[in-house]
């Protein structure tokens, strides 16, 4: 009875959600229209930045997780934009009352998510019709059986669907949209089972490959190849067998009636397919929205052909996303090139560039323009932190140095005389270490003790607005005796914690053999102090398409630290970025003396980004806030420190692990105390002190 009283009340909350969510979307149509006949661009993300804050605070102090409020509001408000898209384009298949939309597979497919997410906003009837292949779908969209055809082109870890860019030059056809989705993988069955019961797993060969490493865990199951995913789910509920399963999406199982034995099977998490949007002819876009151009062109059979067109769109300062080769049908040894710029054919400045391109080749042809799903400006607004690190002024540009060091007759790799500008490192989506990006901070465990640490841990870096999340999962210890990690559990934990909060990771290796697998879950790979002059490590780490941290070996001079990173710049790895954390002294009331003159010194004689890493410098908790606003002053990229839920429990490192509390007044210090300049930093302590 009780609870029959509660799921009424749980039903009537429901309606009142709906209620407001309908009331919204109205008020969004309102300020399409207002829109429409502006020129303002459509997005303001800083506008979108304020609604998450603003909720996300409401969300607090209505008790509500701050991590659940965004990822609602952000589905929110990336319908209301696209609402706003569709209605901007009134142009987009005018004419048509029921867009015909194609897709391959059956229901509950990738593509078919894909259409139902794109064509969502559509205030028009929508049918969807699933077909075998993609150029059955093709030649149905050119008789005009269908109106558009969802094509997918490339997958974030399986790479080019290249006969689908093969398709697009043969046929006649146009890109009118693009849409990402994101594939994550589950395995589905009858009825809740243990998986060890399962004997055979249907589903299309590439989902089969993507989940490879969790299918072999499966004792004595054989894995089958099947037509594609949803069909797979559609097999499993016809067979009626209980020890059969199908990889496909949770939306497959909802349609053909399957449990989800398990979520997230895909050795590699991030798992997105882009989607081209295709028509018979292309339509325009509207200049307001952030557009893509996409065409195909072949060179003329010259030097430095491909070159000169490329050339082109730098010279217009229009940014390439994308380049594809394939071989010319009937021309051995001849390319077809396909590129994706950011920019809009309806703008004369594109226009113009793009009719360079055609006299500098020998063949072109214009996809479309198109909103873009991939672009900077298209990627989805954050929360504001509660507070942030703002740069104090950027050190200047580096000051005429001092010839340095030269291996040989060639400048050092690290050298600034091999490279003069600073080096930025890509770390993520967002994140960028070095050069005059916005110092960033990274914070964390000392080791990843377990997922609810870690989980806590990397909810409040990103609350209070660090970038990166650091973890050990393979620890360095003194004592054999002593807690040396939970390896590759612990990786995962990082690697779950990391992915639910939006934060890149960072771990340590101390195993040339571990360096392959932590490659393919973080974001980063730190090289420890005791490890700086493993020479075998360095050129394994100098061999991977990974950024590394290198720390300062704690007997290490400067010089030996920029040979040390020379190791890994010279095995072809240039994303080194070096960690200063300390060096022995005759000092013993800190666990190390921290060497913040190596800074500057390392700036100027170095092009690589150097952060610091007060925690493990000076080991006692109280001491670290005021050498990490020290190391900013300094001229720092990042800082690198040390938190913990319950520092006194702490398997390594408690007494230099900041609270909660000390980590969000150390953020909210960088924030405001630093922001003028350092001289103000400086009263504030004085003041505090006195
Ligand atoms: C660490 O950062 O976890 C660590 C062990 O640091 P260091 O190598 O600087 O001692
Ligand atoms: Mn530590």
């Amino acid at each position: 009875m009780e609870l029959d009283s509660i799921r009424e009340r749980l039903s009537a909350a429901d309606a009142a959600l709906v209620d407001a969510l309908a009331a919204r979307q109205r008020l969004v149509l309102e300020v399409a229209q207002v829109k429409a006949s502006g020129t303002a661009a459509l997005r303001d993300v800083s506008r979108e930045e304020d609604v998450l804050t603003r909720v996300t605070e409401l969300g607090r102090e209505n008790g509500l997780d701050p991590f659940h409020v965004t990822r609602l509001f952000r589905e929110i408000l990336g319908h209301s934009l696209r609402t706003q898209e569709t209605l901007l384009s009134p142009g987009r298949a005018a004419g048509i009352s029921v867009l015909r939309v194609g897709y391959q597979g059956s229901e509950g497919a990738y593509s078919y998510l894909a259409g139902l997410r794109h064509f969502g906003t559509h205030s028009r009837e929508i049918s969807y019709r699933g077909y075998d292949g993609f150029e059955m779908m093709l030649e149905a969209l050119e008789a005009e059986e269908i109106d558009r055809a969802i094509l997918p082109l490339e997958n974030s870890t399986s790479g080019s669907v290249t006969p689908n860019y093969d398709l697009l030059a043969r046929m006649s056809v146009a890109i009118v949209g693009e849409e990402i989705q994101e594939v994550d993988h589950c395995l589905l069955a009858l009825e809740d089972v243990p998986l060890a019961r399962i004997r055979r797993v249907f589903s299309h060969p590439v989902a089969l490959a993507q989940c490879g490493r969790f299918l072999s865990t499966l004792p004595g199951c054989e894995v089958e190849a099947f037509t594609d995913t949803a069909m797979s789910a559609r097999r499993i509920r016809e067979d009626g067998d209980k020890t059969q399963a199908a990889v496909a999406s949770e939306e497959a199982a909802r349609i053909h009636g399957l449990v989800i034995l398990k979520r997230g099977i895909a050795d590699n998490r991030e798992n997105f397919t882009r989607m081209a949007i295709v028509a018979r002819r292309p339509e325009p876009c509207d200049l307001r929205v952030p557009a893509k151009t996409s065409l195909v062109f072949a060179t003329r059979h010259e030097e430095g052909a491909l070159l000169r067109c490329l050339t082109v769109l730098a010279e217009h300062h229009l940014s390439l996303t994308k380049l594809e080769s394939r071989p010319r049908p009937g021309m051995p040894w001849e390319y077809l090139f396909y590129a994706d710029f950011e920019g809009n054919i309806a703008n004369p400045e594109v226009a113009a560039a793009v009719r360079e391109l055609q006299s500098r080749s020998s063949f072109l042809k214009v996809l479309g323009s198109y909103p873009s799903r991939t672009s900077a400006e298209a990627r989805p607004a954050e929360p504001r932190p509660r507070a942030r690190v703002t740069s104090v002024e950027e050190p200047q540009a580096p000051p005429p140095a001092p010839r340095p060091k030269s291996t040989g007759d060639s400048p050092a790799l690290a050298s600034r005389e091999h490279r003069a500008e600073d080096t930025v490192i890509p770390i993520s989506p967002g994140v960028t270490l070095g050069g005059s990006a916005r110092p960033i901070v990274i914070a964390g465990p000392c080791a990843v003790e377990s997922l609810a640490q870690v989980r806590a841990c990397a909810r409040m870096v990103k609350e209070l607005g660090g970038s990166m999340l650091r973890g050990g999962c393979f620890k360095p210890r003194t004592s054999p005796y002593s807690f040396q990690g939970h390896g590759y559990d612990a990786l995962d934990w990082l690697a779950e914690a990391g992915a639910e909060a939006g934060l890149p990771i960072v771990t340590e290796v101390m195993h040339p053999r571990d360096i392959g697998p932590v490659a393919e879950k973080a974001h980063m790979i730190q090289i420890g102090a005791r490890n700086m002059q493993n020479f075998s490590l360095l050129r394994e780490v100098g061999q991977v398409h990974r950024p590394v941290m290198l720390k300062r070996g704690m007997m290490s001079s400067i010089d030996e630290w920029l040979n040390a990173a020379e190791y890994i710049l010279a095995h072809g790895n240039q994303m080194v970025l070096l960690c200063e954390r300390g060096i022995r002294t005759f000092e013993t009331a800190t666990r190390n003396t921290l060497d913040l003159s190596a800074v500057p010194v390392v700036r100027e004689r170095s092009h690589l980004p150097v952060i610091v890493d007060p925690s493990h410098a000076v080991g006692v908790r109280r001491f670290i806030p005021p050498m990490a606003r020290a190391a900013i002053a300094s001229g720092a990229h990042g800082l690198m420190v040390e938190i913990h839920p319950d520092p006194k429990a702490a398997l390594s490192d408690g007494p230099q692990a900041l609270t909660f509390g000390m980590f969000e007044s150390l953020m909210h210090s960088l924030d405001t105390g630093l922001k003028p300049q350092v001289e103000k930093g400086l009263d504030c302590e004085a003041k505090r002190m006195s």
